[in-house]
This record gives structure tokens, C-alpha cells and sequence, in this order.
């Protein structure tokens, strides 16, 4: 009786093993017909290893990135997404999503699997009626932009066009708006999305409102998101551009503008810089030297600006071209800068205060960049921005001050090394007064315990609606979020 209890419980752990332990399988192993019957559920294309469009299919943002996936879909709809999650289920494949491709860890594509493309599906539909605005889950924000200026609308996003809608959402998404009308999140009205098992939800306040609250700030953890609704608000120009002081006086412009920007008319927003100035339109004896640079938006309008900027110019900054200009080209100033194709390298924090330890290390790093390319951000987290409970969305850091990042940027795949050390150094000296997490849009991948710190407290609730919505973790190539045990 003994060692028959002891045999089965044996057979029971073999067949326990066997069920917990999933041979991850490849696309390039699969069957030409299996191809083929899956082809034909789509409206959209694959492209596998061997065909002519592989290279260029695989290229991110980030060229630093080279990841060889085995297979992508390029869905149009949201059949073609529930048949590529099915179909990926099916046949065990790590599957990644692609929105925009501009991640810096390149957290769009996967190595070996499949990767899930959503470029095909973009439409953007403005409602005058109450202002909100339908986007395509794989729409770039400069598409959004163009649409909803058409009606003279805006949709807080962030500062580069060419962003996608899909992971800067999901992430939270700073910008130029983020005082006045709060991060793109806090505009997300709802979403449709596909989930792990591939059934198909619309989420906002009022159904299934855990899923809601996690999608807000908690990335791609928890679905394939088809469409999102954001409320827009009226604005079609601002008053703003960039303002460049001698990189030597860092730590007294930083100081400044630490207690400037959090008293400043939630209208104004301005991200302060370590930069270098690369080249045209700036003027030429400013180029390649280093500055502290502050990037303004104003939104209340050109008649109060001169009073607005009063204090800016006060500082007698040695370069300053700040007007009055459309929406749109403010959302593009800087897309000429930066084309797709360069190396990039991430680092980032949360930080409570630019403290003067904190404002010696950007002087001595911004002395130092190492490409004209690279620079260091941070933008404020204060106004609408910071008046959202840190529990309210799934985005932790609504009490931080300043959303950082330091990106090491060039355009010679030779200088990755240089530009990788110099951004590490940089988080290093800086991360010991920061406030422990960063946002987690502007990380690469850097393992769990920064995933940890950067959602804080919501961690283990995101974890309950993880288990809930993806209990096998099919979802995880991102920022990943384990499911609760
Ligand atoms: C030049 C540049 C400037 C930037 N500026 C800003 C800024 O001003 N403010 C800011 O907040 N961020 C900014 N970012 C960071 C940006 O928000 C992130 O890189 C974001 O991940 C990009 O989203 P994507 O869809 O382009 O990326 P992708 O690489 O396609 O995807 C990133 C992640 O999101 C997931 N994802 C994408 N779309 C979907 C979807 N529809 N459904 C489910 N999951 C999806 C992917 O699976 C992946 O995990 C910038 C990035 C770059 C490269």
C-alpha cells in the first residue's frame, strides 16, 4: 500500500514536471502547410526568416538593438491579432508586440519567436461632439497629431512624433501637456484589447476596471491593446522652443528652475537638459559645445507669454528662441535630431528634488557628454500630473518630482561603448538621490527588481490582475510584471 502510495505520487510529480515545464518552440521549425492554414486566417502578411523583407522588417528605433525573431504578423485588424495570439498559444512560440518600435530595450521584438506587428492597424477618429479621439493600437503619435489639429485638438503625449501611440501610452506618457492636462493616461477614456487566451474586452472606468486601472502606467503585461479612446482638449498653438545657458552654470540654472517650475501656472511646462548642441538651425557658434538647456511650453496664449517668460529671461540665457508656434511643430521640433536608425542607450529615475550633490554630478557629466547626440532629461512631474493618487493608476511615482533620463546617443554603431559607459556612469553617480524606481518607459530591460522599484507599491496588485488576466504569463516580453503566485 506504502510504495504503491509512493509510486503514484512519483507519477503524479513526473506528470506535474511535464505540464510546469514547456518546451519553448520556433517559427522556423513549423510546417510549410501549418503556414499556410495560418495565412489564410489573415487579412494581414507574414514575414518569416527567409524572405527578402526580413532585415528591414526587424530594424527598430534603436539600432543597437539585434534581435532575430522567427516570425512576425503584420496585423490590419483585430482578427488577425486574436489569430496570432491563438496561433502563437498553439504552437508554444514567445510572442512579442510591436507598436511603434521605438522602445529603447527594443522590448517590440523577441529573439527566435513571433513577434505580433501592429503597424497595419492605424485610424484615427475625432469626435467633435465631446472632443474624444478613437486611435489604432499601432497609430504613431505624429499620425494622432496630424489628425486631431484638424480640429484644433490636443492629446498629451510626449516629445518626439514618431513615438508610438501603443507602448508610450501603456507606460504613462510625459510631455509638454503632462502639467497642464495630466500624463496620456490620465486622458485614456478606454481600450480595446485582446488578451492571453485570446478573447477580446473593452476596458474603462465602468467594465472591468482592474484591468483599466493596470493598463494605465502597467505597459504590455496585460494585453493587446486594438484601440484606445482619449479625451483631447482644444489647443492649436503654444508659445515655446528652447532656452540654452554655458553648461558652467548648471547648478545655479537647476537650482532655479527647481523652485521656479513648481510654482510656475500649470500652462507653462519645461523639461531641463545636459545636452550639446548638434548642429543647424541652432547658430553656429554654438555648435557642438555643451549647455543647460530648458525646452518651454506655453499654453495660455501668446498676450501673457512675454509676462510668463519674464523670470526666463531674467536668467539671460545665451541662446533663446521661444514663440509663438502651432502644436504640431513643437511635437516635431526635435524629429530631425533624431532619425530612426541610431544607437541608443537608456538609464533612468524618479528623482524628489534636484539636490545640489545631484545638480555637481549633471555639471560634471553634462561637461562631458560623449556624442553631440547625447543628453539628459528631466521632466516634471507637478501640475495635473502629480495631482492623480499614486494608487489611483497604475504609474507609482505621482509624489516624485522629475521623470529622469539619461540616453547615450550616436550615430556610429563604433561609439557604443563610449556612449553606454558615459550614460551608466551618469545613472550611477545620480541614482543614490534619486527617489529608487524610474519610469519604466524609459528603461531598457533591466531585470525584475527595477521593474519592482519602478511600480512600487502597485506592484503586487498589478501582479493579482496579471494572475488574473495572464496567469501564464504569455505577455512577457516588456517591462515584465510576474503573475502573483
Ligand atoms: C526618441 C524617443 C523619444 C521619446 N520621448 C518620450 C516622451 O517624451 N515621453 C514618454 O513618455 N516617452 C518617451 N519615449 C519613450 C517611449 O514612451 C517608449 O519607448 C515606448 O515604449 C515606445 O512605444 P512604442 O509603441 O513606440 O514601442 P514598442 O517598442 O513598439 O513597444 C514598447 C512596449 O510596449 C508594448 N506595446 C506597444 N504597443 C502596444 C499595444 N498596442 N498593446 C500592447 N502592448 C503594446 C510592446 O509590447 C513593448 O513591450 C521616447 C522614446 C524615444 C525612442
Amino acid at each position: 500500500m506504502i510504495s504503491h502510495t509512493a509510486g503514484m505520487h512519483n507519477i503524479f510529480l513526473k506528470f506535474k514536471l511535464k505540464v510546469m515545464i514547456k518546451v519553448t518552440a520556433y517559427p522556423k521549425d513549423l510546417e510549410n502547410s501549418i503556414i499556410k492554414d495560418f495565412t489564410a486566417q489573415l487579412k494581414g502578411k507574414i514575414v518569416m526568416v527567409s524572405d527578402e523583407s526580413y532585415d528591414e522588417t526587424r530594424k527598430v528605433f534603436n539600432a543597437m538593438i539585434d534581435k532575430r525573431p522567427g516570425m512576425f504578423v503584420i496585423c490590419t485588424d483585430v482578427a488577425d491579432v486574436i489569430a496570432s495570439v491563438k496561433f502563437a498559444r498553439e504552437n508554444n512560440f514567445a510572442v512579442a508586440v510591436r507598436g511603434g518600435g521605438h522602445n529603447g530595450g527594443g522590448l517590440g521584438l523577441c529573439d527566435g519567436g513571433l513577434v505580433i506587428d501592429l503597424s497595419g492597424i492605424k485610424f484615427v477618429r475625432v469626435n467633435t461632439l465631446d472632443n474624444t479621439v478613437r486611435v489604432g493600437g499601432g497609430n504613431l503619435w505624429g499620425e494622432v497629431d496630424h489628425a486631431t489639429q484638424a480640429f484644433g485638438l490636443a492629446i498629451p503625449s510626449g516629445i518626439i512624433s514618431t513615438t508610438g501611440v501603443g507602448g508610450l501610452t501603456l507606460g504613462g506618457g510625459v510631455g509638454y501637456l503632462s502639467r497642464k492636462f495630466g500624463l496620456t493616461i490620465d486622458n485614456l477614456l478606454e481600450a480595446d484589447i485582446v488578451l492571453a487566451d485570446g478573447s477580446f474586452l473593452t476596458v474603462n472606468k465602468h467594465q472591468h476596471e482592474d484591468l483599466f486601472w493596470a493598463i494605465r502606467g502597467g505597459g504590455g503585461n496585460f494585453g493587446i491593446i486594438t484601440s484606445f479612446q482619449f479625451q483631447a482638449h482644444p489647443l492649436k498653438t503654444v508659445v515655446g522652443g528652447p532656452t540654452l545657458w554655458p553648461i558652467e552654470r548648471t547648478e545655479e540654472i537647476m537650482e532655479w528652475f527647481d523652485s521656479f517650475i513648481q510654482k510656475a501656472p500649470e500652462d507653462l511646462n519645461g523639461f531641463i537638459a545636459t545636452l550639446t548642441v548638434p548642429g543647424p538651425p541652432f547658430p553656429e557658434e554654438l555648435h557642438n559645445k555643451q549647455f543647460c538647456g530648458i525646452v518651454w511650453c506655453y499654453t495660455g496664449g501668446s498676450e501673457k507669454a512675454k509676462e510668463i517668460f519674464e523670470p526666463v529671461m531674467m536668467k539671460k540665457p545665451v541662446f533663446e528662441h521661444v514663440g509663438e508656434i502651432s502644436y504640431s511643430a513643437i511635437q516635431t521640433m526635435f524629429d530631425g535630431f533624431f532619425p530612426p536608425g541610431l544607437q541608443w542607450y537608456w538609464r533612468a529615475d524618479f528623482f524628489n528634488e534636484i539636490c545640489p550633490m545631484g545638480r555637481a554630478q549633471h555639471l560634471k557629466f553634462g561637461s562631458n557628454i560623449p556624442t553631440t547626440l547625447s543628453q539628459m532629461h528631466l521632466y516634471p512631474i507637478n501640475g495635473a500630473a502629480g495631482r492623480v493618487g499614486k494608487e489611483e493608476t497604475a504609474w507609482a511615482y505621482r509624489d516624485s518630482k522629475y521623470a529622469g533620463v539619461i540616453v547615450g546617443v550616436a550615430k556610429d554603431a563604433a561609439n557604443q561603448e563610449k556612449i553606454t559607459n558615459w550614460c551608466k556612469d551618469y545613472w550611477e553617480a545620480l541614482h543614490p538621490f534619486s527617489a529608487g524606481g524610474a519610469y519604466s518607459n524609459f528603461m531598457m530591460d533591466e531585470g525584475q527588481e527595477r521593474v519592482k522599484a519602478s511600480y512600487k507599491h502597485n506592484y503586487d496588485r498589478l501582479a493579482l490582475v496579471k494572475k488574473e488576466y495572464d496567469p501564464e504569463n504569455f505577455f512577457r516580453v516588456n517591462q515584465n510584471i510576474h503573475p502573483a503566485v
